[in-house]
């Protein structure tokens, strides 16, 4: 079988985790992981199910997109504003509120509709190259969805050439060396085989990110749901929630390591100058 890195290309190494048809393996060489076999098409979101799930019944996910913009906001960051696979379009909506001039990128037709339903300003299609102009955008972010290409530095390179010079490029990724999934191990929710080619961790998307000529400004670990709060406040209703989350959120800032580390991480990397 050829488990050959998509990141770096190295073919050496070793299983992780996985179960009947599937496993994940981490690159001896770049640190991030391997899904093998690999999904077999990222042109899969036309029509997307989890898009097709109501507004109002994903607020968990907006509370998130919420979360992020205030991340790249309290960067510094500022201007024009693209959301590469925007889905139905949360962190558009906060990127507005927040006072970027902001729009959007999605495949999914059901996402794509429920996002210009509610006035936001979104493209449909699969992001490319030739997307949108050169030197377009003050920010540009992907927020779960390098995973989901089959050539994430090609991504990176066209994000790239559509920042404008000293832009940011803000990722959101599952982090595998989380907390979380080293205790569910294959049942973690964000392996995703049939969708995720890769599984980043923080140092091998720094390693990407260079490769593609930007360089790392700003990372934090984070969780999304799954996490001590969404678990419990569950059964424990309002506001035992609010404070299990304050607790999830100091524990992350506080990058003790395991068994104190988020399954999900934000990186913010600058655009550098240099050929692509
Ligand atoms: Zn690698």
């Amino acid at each position: 079988m050829n488990n050959k890195c998509i990141i770096c290309g190295s073919e050496q190494s070793k299983r992780l985790t996985g179960r009947a048809g599937w496993e994940v393996r981490i690159c001896s060489d770049c640190a991030n992981a391997l899904t093998v076999p690999a999904p077999t098409t990222d042109r899969q979101y036309d029509d997307h199910s989890f898009f097709q799930i109501p507004v109002e019944g994903a607020l968990r996910w907006r509370h998130a997109a919420g979360d992020l913009i205030k991340f790249i906001h309290d960067n510094g960051c500022r201007g024009t504003f693209l959301d590469v696979g925007c889905g139905n379009g949360f962190a558009i909506e906060a990127a507005l509120a927040a006072g970027f001039e902001a729009q959007g990128i999605e495949a999914s037709q059901s996402a794509v509709i429920s996002g210009r339903d509610r006035g936001l300003q979104i493209q449909v299609g699969y992001y490319q190259d030739n997307t949108f102009p050169d030197n377009t955008f003050d920010v540009i972010l992907m927020n779960h969805v390098l995973e989901h290409s089959a050539n994430p530095r090609t991504m990176l390179m066209s994000a790239h050439k559509h920042l404008k010079p000293n832009g940011y490029l803000c990722l959101g990724q599952s982090n595998y060396l989380g907390t979380i999934p080293r205790l569910l191990g294959a049942r973690w929710y964000a392996w995703v085989p049939k969708e995720h080619y890769v599984h980043f961790s923080v140092q091998g998307v720094t390693r990407l990110l260079q490769n593609a000529h930007f360089q790392v400004k700003s990372t934090r670990l984070t969780t999304l749901f799954w996490d001590w709060e969404n678990i419990l406040a569950s059964t424990l209703r309002h506001w035992p929630g609010i404070m299990l989350h304050n607790f999830a959120a100091f524990v992350n800032q506080t990058r003790l390591g395991f068994p104190f580390v988020g399954d999900q991480f934000n990186v913010l990397a600058q655009k550098q100058e240099g050929n692509r």
